[in-house]
């Protein structure tokens, strides 16, 4: 019996893995290299070549591609996969190279608060918990933080909310930065957590801050995924990897408005559910997603080739971001990578399609605008460039906020009450889902353009439809227009008239604590259910059954003993069915 042997080839294993050959090789030539590495780091990290945009676009429905560069002749692809998606991979005949993964650092690490608050070294976990929670004890006026869940190793999503008024609701705009959701990309983590300070500490000593923390409530989430950031263990982001604990690319788990409920196949992580349920409950104006691995502005939509209506004024933002940023370093963000043929500016799509991406369900069902920052080539970034890349950005991330308070603006209210209305603001002539709502609680509405005159129709349940003309729009300017819309009455006797249709309207109120009421019309004798999902689709309970009159009904639920969250309820009547959204809130 040979001892030494398996010796010997555990040993070839671990030095070839270091020696990351560029060579492009077929699947079965590297297969023990690919086992190994799916065994010690649990997803791969590799390139490939290939000549058909088409092909990427598929293959990115399987695998995570994470670059794609044109190189003229072909395209150069970089892509993660777990073991399971390297099955599919593996199945393509396609040669590649297996590449050092991004989140193999040795980068400095502190426990120590101030010494972090240098900016030029990584925190552990605890110590950025600690950090978060000091925000607040530390400006009990201005910051509180808010955890909107755990992810599946039981670490804590949080976010720390900015504002002058921040423990009650007043019309502003709610803005959201978030980053490393790829939890190997931590340049944006630092950067977000040294935001926060400079904010806090700004505010009261710098004007344009001061106006920032009075004017806008501005939530950030300096990491999105610690989970993967924590990959090696709570005390380094060393062994950091992109995916979630289980093995999930957390931006290709959202609903896609093309790719449908789950777009990588997969149920969607608890992280995932955390977020759509924060996006449901809060209404966000504007947002920005931090990545790394390129650097470059990237805007929607990232799912489909057709232009976003509101293309110039992503381009205008994208610009002006560029323009700060390239004021202090000129070679940095410059690659053009499409459309619109801007250096450090990319349509998502021209540069290569994102299935189940949060930018597009942000701005596509949640009438957000997002986008998504590259913000270093290198993703786990040496620790002590971190305050070079601060530099670089520090004052395109005011600007971005800032403009949240330009564009069309104004409070929706009810015509007779006088209340606040959560109800959608479309755009005239803009044939894409490009809508946003007014605020549930103060029924503030900031409708971010491109100068122009605009007709805007605001439509809220059981209220009469308004459209307003004529209302004009100019970069750094901002237009302001209130709204009243006038509610359908319901008279006494009104279950006498004649229901000509099948219909379900939104629950009211909503979201709700813990009741609720649901109202449908059924046009003629039919069967009937009313059935309530939770947010992953599983039923609950059937609130209707059995056979209604033509007529308009109302039926109350009580949500009190199940989760907060999303819930969806189903109206269906004989051949006819409709489906809406609604929000309990404990
Ligand atoms: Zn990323």
């Amino acid at each position: 019996m040979n001892k030494i042997l398996p010796l010997l080839i555990l040993l070839t294993f671990i030095f070839s893995s270091q020696s990351f050959s560029q060579e492009l090789k077929s699947f079965n030539s590297q297969k023990d290299k690919v086992e190994y590495n799916l065994k010690t780091k649990g997803e791969l990290y590799f390139k490939f070549t290939i000549n058909s945009k088409d092909r990427i676009n598929e293959l990115g429905r399987h695998i995570s591609i994470d670059n794609v560069i044109d190189k003229i002749i072909f395209f150069e692809v970089y892509a993660y996969a777990s073991a399971k998606e390297m099955d599919y991979f593996a199945a393509q005949n396609i040669d590649f190279a297996l590449l050092k993964h991004p989140g193999d650092g040795n980068e400095k690490m502190s426990d120590n608060i101030k010494e972090i608050m240098a900016w030029d070294v990584y925190p552990t976990y605890p110590a950025y918990v600690t950090m978060m929670n000091n925000f607040a004890a530390n400006y009990p006026n201005q910051c509180r933080i808010v955890n909107i869940g755990s992810t599946v190793q039981g670490r804590q999503l949080l976010f720390a909310v900015i504002s002058d008024s921040v423990n009650t609701r007043k019309p502003k705009p709610r803005l959201m930065y978030s980053s490393s959701m790829h939890g190997d990309e931590t340049t944006g983590y630092v950067l977000m957590l040294r935001l926060i300070d400079t904010l806090l500490s700004g505010n009261g000593n710098n004007q344009r801050i001061t106006e920032l923390v009075k004017n806008c409530e501005i939530w950030i989430c300096p990491l999105a995924n610690p989970d993967g950031t924590y990959h090696g263990g709570d005390n380094s982001v060393n062994n950091a990897w992109r995916y979630n604990a289980n093995g999930i690319d957390p931006n290709r788990n959202f609903p896609g408005p093309v790719a449908g409920q789950h777009p990588d196949g997969n149920a969607w992580t608890i992280e995932t559910i955390a977020s759509m349920n924060q996006f449901a409950q809060y209404n966000f104006t504007l947002s920005m997603n931090f990545h790394g691995g390129s650097e470059v502005f990237n805007y929607p939509w990232d799912h489909k080739a057709a232009l976003h209506p509101d293309d110039a004024w992503f381009i205008h933002a994208g610009k002006r971001w560029l323009d700060t940023v390239h004021a202090v370093a000129p070679s940095y963000m410059v690659d053009n990578l499409g459309y619109p043929n801007i250096p450090g500016l990319v349509n998502g799509f021209a540069w290569y399609i994102v299935p189940g991406g949060r930018q597009d369900y942000m701005t596509f069902f949640n009438g957000g605008r997002e986008v998504t920052l590259e913000i270093s080539s290198t993703k786990l970034v040496p620790a002590s460039q971190l305050p070079t890349f601060w530099a670089r950005n520090f004052k395109s991330f005011i600007n971005y906020l800032n403009e949240s308070l330009y564009g069309v603006r104004g409070i929706v209210r009810d015509s007779v009450t006088g209340a606040p209305l959560k109800s959608k603001v479309y755009v005239s002539g803009q044939n894409d889902t490009t809508w946003i709502y007014s605020d549930s609680i103060c029924g503030d509405y900031h409708r971010l353009i491109a100068p122009g005159t605009y007709s805007f129709t605001f439509k809220a349940p059981n209220y009469y439809p308004k459209t307003i003309s004529g209302i004009r729009a100019a970069y750094d300017s901002t237009t302001y227009q209130d709204v009243y819309l006038r509610p359908i009455t319901t008279s006494a006797g009104n279950e006498n008239l004649t229901v000509k249709n099948f219909k379900l309207y939104q629950n009211y109120p909503n979201p709700f604590n813990p009741e609720t009421d649901i109202k449908f019309d059924v046009r003629e004798n039919s069967e009937v259910s009313i059935i309530i999902y939770d947010v992953t689709g599983k039923e609950i309970t059937n609130l209707a059954n059995g056979n209604y009159k033509q007529g308009s009904y109302s039926i109350k639920w009580d949500a009190s003993k199940y989760p907060s969250g999303v819930y969806f309820y189903k109206f269906t009547a004989g051949n006819y069915s409709e489906v809406r959204k609604m929000m309990f809130l404990k």
